[in-house]
Parts: C-alpha cells; sequence; structure tokens
C-alpha cells in the first residue's frame, strides 16, 4: 500500500525579501536598536518565513532554521562549544557574547569561518580545544514551541547532525578526521545531543532533521561507523521521536549501509551527484519500514524544475520507496528569495526563474500530481516557460555556438614552449631579478565607493564618473613609480566587484535586483545570473589598462578574472553543460585578452582565486574539473604572442592536491595567496620542481599593521631556499582593496627595500 506523497522543506533563506535580517543585525551591531527591538523583530521575520511556508501548502516545515548569523555557530553556542577564548557559560550566551564569537570583540579575533561544503556559504568553525560541552539551551525545542503557539503548526526542528558538526570543526588547529578523534568528541557531546532529542520527544515533537551532509563525503564503507553509533544512540534515547536523515550536495557511496541506519527517514539529493543516488536505488532498491525524502528541486541553482521530468522520476522512486516525501535538494538559504521584484529581466527570462518561494510551489505542485491531483494547468505553463526560455534568441547564438564547435589545438596551445617564450618576454619586458608588483587591486576607498554609488544613482554623469576613476589611476600609477615597483597596476578602481563587472559587459548575464544570498553573517552577495550563450560584446577591461599604461614607461598589467571563478561565483544556466557555459566565457574573454595585447598590454593577469573551493566533494570526480579549468584557462590565454606575458593568481593554500593544474595551466607567472601558509606551499613547489615563475605573497594584507622589512625579507629569502631566484616574484598576498592607501604604500614602500636587499645579495 502506497501512503500519501508529503511535500517537505528543509530551510527556508533568513534575509528577508528585502534584506530586513541584514539591516536588523546591523542595526544591532550598531547601537541603533536594543536587544529586546531585536529579539521581537526577529521573530516577527522568523514567523513570516513559516506562514509563507504555510500558505504554499508545505506539508511538513522546518523549524529553528533561522539564525543569529550561522547554524554552526548556533548549535556551538547551544552546547558551549565555543572557542574558550570566548568564555565558558553555564548559562545561555546574550547576544553580544554570540557576535563576540562570530566577529571578534576588543581582546580576540573572530572565531574561523570557512566555505560551507563547495558552495559560497561560510560557516564559523567550531574549536574543540579545551571545551566542557553542556547544553546551555535547547533552541530546537524553543523554536518548535514558538511556531507551535504562534501558528499552531508542528515543525520539524532542524539541527546540524553530531557527526557532522565534528567533522566540520577543528582539534589542535587541524580538522577532526581520525575515527579515534571523532570518537572521543562523540563522547562528550552525544549526551547533549541525547538530551536535545529527549526534550523534543517529551514536549511531542513528532519529526527532527538530522542534517549529516558530510555523509557524501565518505567513501569507504567504515566511514559510516560514527554515523551509526550517533544515530543509534539517539534513537534509543528518544525512541519515539522520528529522525530524517539529511544528505545534501551529493550521493551517498555507502548507500547500503546508509539506508539501514536506525533512522526513520533518509533524506537523499536527487539533484547533484551524477545521478549515482538514483542509480543505487534502482540497484538495491529502498526499505520498506523507512520514508524516502526525494530532493527533487536544485536548491542551490534559481532556475524553473522541469516539472513533468522531477514527475516522472518522483514516480520512479515511488515504486521503490511506499513512503515518499519531496524536497528541495538542500536548504534554501543557497538561494534568493522570491523572484518578484526581478522586474528587469525579459519575459522569457523572468518565466525560467525561480526563486525559494517559487521553488517551493514547485514543490507542492509535483507533490499534488503524485497524489492524483490534476495540476495540468501548472505543468502546462511550466513547460511553456522552459520552451520559452530555451527558444529565446539569448539563448541560441549561433556565433557562440558555431565557435564552441570549432574548438581546436590553436585554441589552447601557446605558439611556443615556455623556455622559448620566457626569453622573448624578457627582452619585451626587460625586468630586474626577482621583480616587484601587486596582485591587482588598491583601496577602494570611501571616495571611491561614494562616486560608484553616486553614478548609479544619477547623480554622477558617465564622464564625471570616468574621469574620477581616471585620475584615481592615474594618480596610483604615480604611487607606484614613486615606491619604484616593477611591474604596475591599473588598481580596478571601476570594479565593485571581479565577477559582477564582467557580468556587465558580456552577453548572457543578467544582474539580478534583489536575488540576494546570505554568504556569511549579515553579508550578502547577488551573484550573476548567466542565462544566454556567452558572447563578447564590447571591450572589458581595455580602456582602463590602456590609460594606465599611457602613464608610464613600466610595463601595466591587465587583470581578467577566469571563466572558471566567474562560474563558480554565479548562478549558471542548467540546460547546457557548465563546461560548456565555461568555454564560451573563455572564448569571449579570448578576444579581451588578445585586445588588451593589441593596446599595447605586454603581461596579461588572469585570476583563479575560485579554482580549490570549487572542487568537487568527492576526490573522484576531481580530475574532470580541474581538466574543466585548465581547458578554459588556455581557451583564455593562448591567442597572445610569445612576448606576452601571460600571469596567473590563486588564492588559499593546500596547493599539494592541485599543483599538477597550476603546471597545466601553462601561465608564465602564477601569484599565491600563500603568507599564511608559506611553508605548506614552498615543498608543493619544491617536491613538483615547477619551472615557470612563481610570486609568492610575502606579506599578509588581511592585518592593518604595517610588516617590517625584516619580515618580508625573511620571507623572501624563505622562499628562495626552495625557488630559483630566476623564477620569484616578490609581491603581497591579494585584495589591498580591502585596506587603506597609507598602509598599502608603507607596505609597499617596505616590499620594494627588502627586494633591493636581498637582491644585492645574489
Ligand atoms: N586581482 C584581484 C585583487 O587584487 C584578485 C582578488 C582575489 O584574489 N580574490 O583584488
Ligand atoms: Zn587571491
Amino acid at each position: 500500500m502506497t501512503s500519501v506523497v508529503k511535500s517537505s522543506n528543509l530551510g527556508y533563506p533568513r534575509l528577508g525579501e528585502h534584506r530586513e535580517w541584514k539591516k536588523l543585525l546591523e542595526s544591532y551591531w550598531q547601537g541603533k536598536i536594543n536587544e529586546k527591538q531585536f529579539s521581537e523583530t526577529s521573530k516577527s521575520l522568523r514567523l513570516e518565513n513559516l506562514k509563507k511556508q504555510i500558505e504554499f501548502g508545505i506539508d511538513i516545515i522546518p523549524v529553528a532554521d533561522n539564525s543569529n548569523y550561522d547554524h554552526v555557530l548556533d548549535t556551538t553556542a547551544a552546547f558551549n562549544l565555543i572557542p574558550t577564548r570566548f568564555g565558558n557559560y553555564k548559562r545561555p550566551l546574550t547576544l553580544d557574547e554570540y557576535y563576540a564569537v562570530a566577529r571578534g570583540d576588543k581582546d580576540n579575533v573572530a572565531a574561523d569561518m570557512t566555505k560551507w561544503f563547495n558552495i559560497n556559504y561560510h560557516y564559523t568553525v567550531p574549536e574543540f580545544d579545551n571545551t566542557e560541552p553542556r547544553l546551555l539551551e535547547n533552541r530546537w525545542l524553543k523554536y518548535w514551541q514558538e511556531a507551535k503557539n504562534e501558528l499552531g503548526i508542528d515543525g520539524k526542528p532542524v539541527i546540524v547532525g553530531p557527526v557532522t558538526l565534528i567533522k566540520l570543526g577543528k582539534l589542535n588547529g587541524e580538522y577532526v578526521e581520525s575515527e579515534k578523534d571523532i570518537n572521543q568528541l562523540l563522547d562528550q557531546i552525544l549526551p547533549l545531543y541525547g538530551q536535545v532529542f529527549e526534550e523534543l520527544q517529551n514536549a511531542g515533537v513528532k519529526w527532527v532533521q538530522l542534517d549529516e551532509p558530510t555523509l557524501v563525503k565518505t567513501e569507504k564503507d567504515d566511514d559510516i561507523k560514527p554515523y551509526y553509533r550517533a544515530t543509534k544512540y539517539l534513537h534509543e534515547v528518544a525512541p519515539k521521536l522520528n529522525i530524517e536523515l539529511q544528505t545534501y550536495f551529493d550521493s551517498i557511496d555507502p548507500y547500503q549501509k546508509v539506508v539501514k541506519l536506525p533512522v526513520q527517514a533518509i533524506g537523499l539529493d536527487f539533484v547533484h551527484g551524477k545521478g549515482e543516488n538514483l542509480n543505487n536505488i534502482r540497484q538495491f532498491g529502498f526499505p520498506d519500514d523507512k520514508i524516502l525524502v526525494a530532493g527533487l528541486i536544485d536548491g542551490h541553482n534559481i532556475w524553473v524544475a522541469n516539472l513533468q521530468e522531477k514527475a516522472s522520476l518522483a514516480e520512479e522512486l515511488h515504486t521503490f520507496a511506499p513512503k515518499l516525501w519531496l524536497q528541495p535538494s538542500n536548504s534554501l538559504l543557497h538561494v534568493p528569495i522570491t523572484k518578484k521584484f526581478e522586474t528587469k529581466a525579459s519575459p522569457e527570462l523572468f518565466g525560467g526563474l525561480a526563486f525559494a518561494d517559487e521553488k517551493l510551489q514547485e514543490l507542492v505542485s509535483l507533490t499534488k500530481k503524485l497524489n492524483g491531483n490534476d495540476v495540468s494547468a501548472e505543468f502546462i505553463k511550466n513547460a511553456d516557460d522552459i520552451k520559452a526560455l530555451n527558444d529565446s534568441q539569448a539563448r541560441n547564438n549561433k556565433n557562440v555556438q558555431e565557435a564552441i564547435k570549432h574548438l581546436s589545438k590553436e585554441h589552447f596551445e601557446r605558439h611556443s614552449k615556455y623556455s622559448e617564450r620566457s626569453k622573448k618576454q624578457q627582452d619585451n619586458l626587460h625586468l630586474p631579478l626577482l621583480p616587484t608588483t601587486t596582485i591587482g587591486s588598491f583601496p577602494q576607498s570611501s571616495e571611491v565607493r561614494a562616486k560608484r554609488a553616486a553614478w548609479r544613482k544619477g547623480d554622477l554623469s558617465d564622464k564625471q564618473y570616468n574621469d574620477f576613476i581616471a585620475s584615481e589611476t592615474k594618480r596610483w600609477i604615480q604611487l607606484q613609480e614613486d615606491i619604484d615597483l616593477d611591474v604596475l597596476v591599473h588598481g580596478e578602481f571601476e570594479r565593485t566587484d571581479m565577477v559582477e563587472y564582467f557580468g556587465q559587459k558580456l552577453a548572457g548575464f543578467f544582474a539580478t535586483q534583489n536575488g540576494w544570498v546570505q554568504s556569511y553573517g549579515s553579508r550578502g552577495v547577488r551573484p550573476p545570473v548567466i542565462f544566454g550563450d556567452v558572447a563578447y560584446t564590447e571591450p572589458i577591461t581595455v580602456k582602463e589598462s590602456a590609460f594606465a599604461q599611457a602613464q608610464t614607461s613600466k610595463p601595466v598589467k591587465g587583470m581578467l578574472t577566469a571563466p572558471l571563478t566567474i562560474i563558480n561565483w554565479s548562478f549558471v544556466r542548467d540546460d547546457i553543460s557548465r563546461a560548456t557555459v565555461q568555454n564560451q566565457i573563455a572564448l569571449a574573454l579570448r578576444q579581451e585578452v588578445i585586445n588588451l595585447e593589441k593596446a599595447g598590454i605586454k603581461i596579461i593577469q588572469v585570476d583563479e582565486p575560485a579554482l580549490r573551493e570549487g572542487l568537487p566533494l568527492k576526490q573522484r570526480n576531481w580530475q574532470n574539473y580541474l581538466d574543466e579549468a585548465i581547458y578554459s584557462f588556455k581557451i583564455t590565454t593562448t591567442g597572445v604572442r610569445d612576448e606576452t606575458q601571460i600571469h596567473t593568481h590563486m588564492c588559499y593554500s593546500d596547493f599539494e592536491d592541485i599543483i599538477s593544474t597550476i603546471s597545466g595551466l601553462d601561465a608564465d607567472v602564477i601569484s599565491i595567496e600563500t603568507s599564511r601558509s608559506h611553508g605548506e606551499i614552498i615543498s608543493a613547489f619544491e617536491d613538483a620542481q615547477y619551472d615557470k615563475q612563481i610570486g609568492l605573497g610575502v606579506y599578509d594584507i588581511h592585518s592593518p599593521r604595517i610588516p617590517s622589512v625584516k619580515e618580508i625579507t625573511d620571507n623572501i629569502r624563505r622562499g628562495l631556499k626552495v625557488i630559483d631566484h630566476k623564477q620569484f616574484w616578490v609581491n603581497p598576498d591579494c585584495g589591498l582593496k580591502t585596506r587603506n592607501e597609507e598602509q598599502t604604500l608603507e607596505a609597499l614602500k617596505n616590499l620594494e627595500e627588502a627586494r633591493n636587499i636581498v637582491l644585492a645579495e645574489l
């Protein structure tokens, strides 16, 4: 007997339709409202979010997915697992104490923050050293009760699972990995989860959503043990409380073990993960006594789902799992809230968009369909919308599609080998040994930001704004000359952001008016939407670079963002492969690179900061991803003459994993953000016998402190122990746009002096 199919959600965006939540947090931080006002407003926002889900007709509504900053921090704060430098509590933290952990206070730096799996949300990293775990507050019960009392709903509290919490945290500075450490930490924190579950059960809560997304990273059967231990324990402590064990962002490898865990429902992602979850169900079936919670609607992209296809998939799943719930693939936290404000989108694009609210409505239609209701009107409209977008001119640019078909060897090989090119480049550039440069941006002062805002509002004409940008560029060229840096940059004053700016100049991109997504804390980003074939319509940076070059006889580096980074920080159309979109961008940028060269730019840097962070969750999928990155980088950069020097730049450490990719890019010079992990990176390059040129960030720009000449000299000498001085460049880390002018200039003077000292020793 099959039962009724239900619709369920696993998390709703926090920001608010008009970013009310962001404004609330910031007003509180600025002291404009007090704690009482804060809690009243946040309660009404919470209830608004729940009411919408009730109105849409979602059967199982998540509660306690709200947060004052981040859900991982909420969990550690509830369990007194916050870093001990912020205190050891016996009562719930006040708001100020909580924000001190998130943002730092006058005595302590904030807890670390890092990427939530492979998406652009950042969580607060737990530090388990010396903590004394105890339950300070059962926030899950609190918000369940609130939803029940205020709105009469029996919500599903969402909680970060114990094993995931542990694996996302650090012990003695390292991420927790070993079975022994995991077990020791489970000894300490499982009883607290037990207490939470018992209280939920006693209050009459029926379902809890236990998020264990780290399960998608377990590739060996043995890795499943701690999840077994945790779920068994929790089930025994609160046998009447039903557990929905939730996974997302990829498929499950130890499928047969996972479906046997002692829980009542299993949430699997049927959008991401190459169809492996579906294959497993087809091959191994699904246990009769459990509910399958099928993640069908893409929770981290913004396109309408093809309802007909989703319904067929759901019907097939239903034959394996008589008890079925339908869900988004992951929390809707990672998409904007509603498309209703996107009035600037063309009708075809608008019809194809589905943000959180539209996704929930799709889910309800699908659920109705599976329960035998007539939803033909919705399904017809859906098919029409998809067809209109696919048939639109934007998606049918014959030139771009032909160019992709005709990609050939000439598009991804430079004319000559590095050893030949490098000689010609040296004849062209006449650089000294240990050349000095920066990574691209200079301080975006309050004046720069104010002028841009005024221009956007229409208070400043295009000419006034462009003149201002030009004067700022000119001033900074002079400042760089005064310091005597060898390779100058124009300073990136024209851009707010390294992706948005390119989106504005290329066909196929749409900038949303209100498509905000939480990146961390109160910070939202508005990723560009790549909806059509990407085409080069006008020069992007040529004018700015050529202007800067005209001010000096030293080489000025052109500055572009590489295709993969553009893709990783955008919402990408899903009707063609990501690799194809990436190559379309690459072909467009290739023209820009050629145009820069024609305009007299001798060095062009193509930034790929997001290469590492976008790595797939499963190692076996890395190679393909990296190969595609190399391919598109080469399409972008290989159209130039041997004499033109191509640079690339990457952020973050852990380069051991991708060193062969770095070589594969065939860039003449790479600069890497390293000052915080110098040792490891140097040894990675040593082992790889890297033969091209490298700039290692010789000081950390993230602190306002000015690095001394000695400190920088030491860092350069350290690098020179393993990297030949003929290959070595001297530069700071990336991100100078976040420093002020005085700090930047002082630090760069010291950098130049340090280089001269080391140069004299050679
Ligand atoms: N060119 C950019 C800058 O200097 C690179 C930014 C980055 O690495 N994230 O700011
Ligand atoms: Zn960087």
